[in-house]
């Protein structure tokens, strides 16, 4: 464990030995992983802070540049910047290689490794959370985009029978089903009557709470018990899509699982310490109860 010896709670106050862990991304300014990092860094008596950098366009290199002569200890990269930042740091783990895209750099030695925790993080959040086991099963991803290829990518290293992948432009569908090797595939939306986990990998019903198309990825009637659907985005908390697979008997779950257990690998990779899951679940859920104005 690095940066321990901080008083746990409300006692702790930055000092010059202090670490620094922070996210890049544009827009920024709305992000959860401050609060929930902050969480975590304070319930451990860690002496960490996280904060957050809006770095735009073309400032990747010099942001990384930065992070590296100011001894940040960790980074997390969000939109619009995870591809940039795969090409920016020394050397990238099999999963930021994959995927070319980086959400989470890490210093190891004088080096900066650019990983990405979204897929792991998101079966992570399966099992955890639903105690759903990937082996075997199913699965249909709607979308292609990062979101989407993490997802496919992290579903077919778990063992998925089946990963098809739903998009309206099939040349990103088949690139992304591709990172599933044998087990993906491009399919349509009526496939996901014979998935056993359906994921909504798109923006689609972000910010709406009318459980009606057009804010609906797939046709729920197409959804019922013994499927699992995962929708990840989660603001609103309860999204069109949850509602209505839940109205139809399916299990339904928002994006908060991936997004949590994304950042507790993060946090593991960078203070070696057991991210404490729970405690960074209530700081994000009394956020959002708060009526704050979310982007992911
Ligand atoms: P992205 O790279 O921009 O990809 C978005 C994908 O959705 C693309 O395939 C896009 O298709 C498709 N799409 C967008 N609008 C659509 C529409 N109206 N109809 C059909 N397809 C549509 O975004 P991303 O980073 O993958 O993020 C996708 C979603 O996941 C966002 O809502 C994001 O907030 C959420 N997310 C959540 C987490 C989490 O931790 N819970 C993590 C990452 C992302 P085109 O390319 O044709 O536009």
């Amino acid at each position: 464990m690095t940066g321990a010896g901080a008083p746990a709670g409300t006692d702790w106050r930055p000092t010059g030995s202090t670490r620094l862990a922070a996210v890049i991304g544009d827009p920024v300014r709305h992000s959860l992983s401050p609060v929930l990092h902050n969480a975590g860094f304070r319930a451990l008596g860690l002496d960490w802070v996280y904060v957050a950098f809006e770095v735009g366009a073309g400032g990747v290199a010099a942001a990384v540049a930065g992070a590296r002569a100011l001894g940040v200890a960790g980074l997390n990269v969000t939109m619009p910047h995870k591809a940039a930042v795969a090409a920016a740091v020394d050397r990238l783990t099999p999963a930021a290689e994959a995927l070319g895209a980086v959400n989470t750099v890490v210093r190891a030695g004088g080096e900066l490794v650019g990983d990405n925790t979204d897929g792991e993080g998101f079966v992570a959040s399966l099992v955890a959370d639903h105690g759903f086991e990937v082996g075997g099963r199913r699965c249909l991803v709607v979308g292609a985009g990062g979101a989407a290829r993490a997802v496919t990518w992290a579903l077919a290293g778990a063992g998925a029978a089946e990963v098809v992948v739903v998009a309206r432009r099939h040349e990103q569908a088949a690139a992304a089903a591709s990172l599933a090797g044998g087990v993906g595939t491009v399919g349509s939306a009526e496939d996901a009557g014979r998935a056993d986990l359906v994921v909504n990998a798109t923006p689609i019903g972000m910010g709406h709470t009318g459980a009606c198309a057009p804010h609906l990825p797939v046709d729920p009637t197409l959804l019922g018990a013994g499927q699992l659907v995962v929708d990840l985005v989660y603001d609103p908390l309860t999204t069109p899509f949850v509602a209505a697979a839940r109205a139809r008997g399916a299990l339904a779950a928002n994006g908060l699982g991936m997004l949590l257990h994304q950042a507790a690998l993060a946090f593991r990779l960078w203070t070696g310490d057991e991210a404490p899951i729970d405690v960074m679940s209530s700081a994000v859920t009394d956020h959002l109860t708060r009526g704050t104005e979310v982007l992911t």
